[in-house]
């Protein structure tokens, strides 16, 4: 027997704080279960603020429970409409966003980004990234050319190789990972991962408070470290579903149609079985396949009054319930012989 389970009931807190230096905030987020997404908007005046709008709108338009491939699909979307607007008016021109997301598939999770904005999971107390920024730093250092340290305070840190909206076609990174019950995932903008290091955020996360707890905290830190930037975060608790779920009707139904089939199937035997008995009796077969002697006539077996009279022809009254009709041989045809009148 398969089961399917429901979508993981992963409880969530999400917050978004426009920080202690910036006059507005551009970050975005969708909290909609079982998909999670944070968008920091780049670009001068309100256009930042704008594309990572259009990225939720698009993604808000997705199914209810979307598939990754929907996901990325709807990512595609956001890109070309974020390049289109930004194409129809000078204000917007340049403008971008970051994405991450995490689609919540109970046993599994798909994580998708562009940029810098990041996804943690705590497992067991300790913090994973499960993103690789796309930045200039991140290159070097995966280089080898600075190390992580160096890339704290380099000036290039903020200087991202991927944006939706920088250009006609983007590198989406997207992975699928395994989900534990247990498991605490975050995702963040770089106002939080860029000012809180992730020692801090570990410990954050490892509190045994609600997803609120952790939320409110990570915005503290955050602000407390300078609040130099727009800071989101989304903390997501995987909690397993226990209850089965028929995720196709079709499923249901297919048992039924296979009873009626049987059943169908069996009504067509038997009828077929009847009429071949029924041509049987009426050509007098089982009487001639193995007796009638060259010449013989067989016609008095198949008259009306033979039946009664011919008994070994058929199992039913011979006797022998596992007899084969015609299988007795000299029998049957001593039978066919006798109901001669
Ligand atoms: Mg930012």
């Amino acid at each position: 027997m398969t089961i399917e389970w429901s979508p993981s009931t992963a409880s969530h807190a999400a917050r978004t704080d426009v920080g202690v230096v910036r006059d507005h905030n551009e970050d975005r987020f969708l909290a909609r279960p079982p998909l999670f997404m944070v968008a920091d908007g780049l670009g001068g005046q309100a256009a930042g603020e704008i594309a990572a709008e259009l990225l939720v709108d698009t993604l808000q338009r997705l199914p209810a429970e979307p598939t990754a491939t929907e996901l990325i699909a709807a990512i595609e979307s956001a890109n070309r409409a974020i390049r289109d607007a930004a194409a129809a008016g000078e204000a917007l021109r340049g403008m971008s966003t970051t994405c991450v997301a995490i689609l919540m598939l109970d046993v599994a999770a798909e994580v998708v980004h562009v940029g810098d904005s990041r996804a943690y999971r705590l497992r067991a107390g300790r913090l994973e990234r499960l993103t690789e920024d796309h930045s200039v730093v991140a290159e070097l250092v995966r280089g080898g050319i600075i190390d992580a340290s160096e890339a704290e305070t380099d000036d290039r840190r903020h200087i991202l190789t991927q944006a939706l909206g920088s250009a006609n076609r983007i590198a989406i990174s997207a992975s699928t990972i395994d989900v534990q019950a247990g498991d605490r995932f975050l995702l963040c903008s770089d106002g939080l991962s860029g000012q809180v290091d992730d020692r801090d955020i570990e410990a954050v996360m490892r509190g045994d408070g609600d997803p609120g707890v952790a939320a409110d905290e990570l915005v503290r830190r955050s602000n407390a470290a300078g609040g130099h930037d727009n800071v989101t975060v989304i903390v997501v608790d995987a909690q397993m579903s226990i209850a089965p779920r028929v995720r196709d009707q079709r499923s249901v139904h297919r048992p039924i149609r296979g009873q009626r089939t049987s059943v169908a199937v069996a009504l067509l035997a038997a009828f077929l079985l009847a009429a071949v008995v029924g041509l049987a009796l009426g050509n007098g077969w089982f009487s001639t396949s193995r007796t009638a002697a060259p010449g013989a006539s067989v016609q008095p077996a198949a008259s009306p009054t033979a039946a009664p009279t011919g008994s070994s022809i058929f199992p039913a009254t011979s006797g022998s319930p596992g007899q084969v009709p015609g299988a007795s041989g000299g029998d049957v045809g001593g039978a066919a012989g006798s109901a001669e009148p």
